[in-house]
């Protein structure tokens, strides 16, 4: 049994067609398949995580704002140039499923939520073992929630004011470089320059080399992530919330902050009762989940 997964990332195809995108992952699936040496017969499926609004149905991506895709019919592309079964869903609510399936706990959380913070911020849901899909399988767009209430940045979704305006790796980047901007020779701006990485990964590492204000702006930004967090507390009320993405490689400067804001601003000490943790599956969790999705769909349910 074996099964193939996708996972569709804003951070590398932004503003690649999907076909594009398409035209140079099938090789490598069809590789990674050849080198497993697993005889494609027992291949169960095809999984895709894919970013922003999926019709399950169809298996279309209907909105993908961080990629500019719409109406892009992923599963029908990758059923007919994989000859598989293929499944397509949200790729923040496949990652909540790999932890549901696979993540190694004491106890099995009753409702469990997945945060994922990159490009964009995405939240999904798992209660009762089950993925929780909303009405036309919205659920879990927390990255365009409005929390500014009178105007804020536009976001790529054509609101003002989202959560992904103020917490997600371009944001943290830009302000990054206006702190860098004032001071040219300070230790943020000479990362900048001259470290190693990506940009995101040289503020952490400002911020590691003890560089304050880079400390105050994460904690800032982390600051809104909690308010976000206590919001999902107070609606769900999840014995578990997993963080993914840049929690993953910047925990010590964002988790702190993030987990003292929605501890004390949940309503009724709701806060203090979740259990907050970083997904145990790294960088790797959107494959994982994708992966997860397919076995969901065509191994574990179909019996
Ligand atoms: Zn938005």
């Amino acid at each position: 049994m074996l099964s193939v997964s996708i996972s569709v990332w804003a951070v590398c195809v932004w503003r690649w067609r999907a076909e594009d995108v398409l035209a140079q992952t099938f090789p490598l699936v069809q590789d990674a398949i050849a080198r497993s040496g697993i005889q494609r017969e027992a291949i169960v499926g095809v999984g895709v995580g894919a970013s922003g609004l999926v019709d399950l149905e169809r298996g279309i991506n209907l909105l993908a704002p961080n990629l500019g895709w719409r109406e892009v019919p992923l599963r029908d592309w990758v059923a007919q140039a994989l000859d598989l079964p293929v499944c397509v869903d949200n790729n923040v609510r496949a990652m909540a499923l790999a932890e549901s399936m696979f993540g190694k706990r004491d106890k099995k959380a009753n409702a469990l939520a997945f945060v994922y913070a990159r490009i964009g911020v995405g939240a999904g849901f798992v209660v009762n073992g089950q993925l929780y899909h909303g009405s036309v399988a919205g659920a879990g767009e927390i990255g365009h929630t409005t929390l500014m209430a009178n105007g804020g940045e536009p976001c790529r979704c054509g609101n003002v004011g989202c959560l992904e305006t103020l917490i997600s790796e371009p944001v943290i980047v830009r302000q990054a470089q206006a702190l860098a901007e004032q001071h040219p020779e300070g230790l943020l701006a000479t990362t900048l320059r001259e470290g190693e990485g990506a940009l995101i990964d040289r503020v952490f590492s400002a911020a590691q080399q003890g560089d304050t204000a880079t400390r105050i702006m994460l904690e800032e930004r982390a600051h809104y992530m909690g308010i976000a967090l206590a919001n999902l507390v107070n609606v769900l009320n999840p014995d578990l919330i997993v963080l993914g993405g840049l929690f993953v490689q910047g925990k010590r400067w964002l988790v702190p902050t993030a987990e003292g804001t929605m501890r004390t601003r949940a309503f009724g000490g709701l806060g203090e009762r979740v259990q907050l943790e970083i997904t145990q599956f790294g960088h790797e969790v959107g494959v994982i989940g994708a992966a997860s999705l397919a076995l969901n769909t065509f191994f574990y349910q179909k019996a």
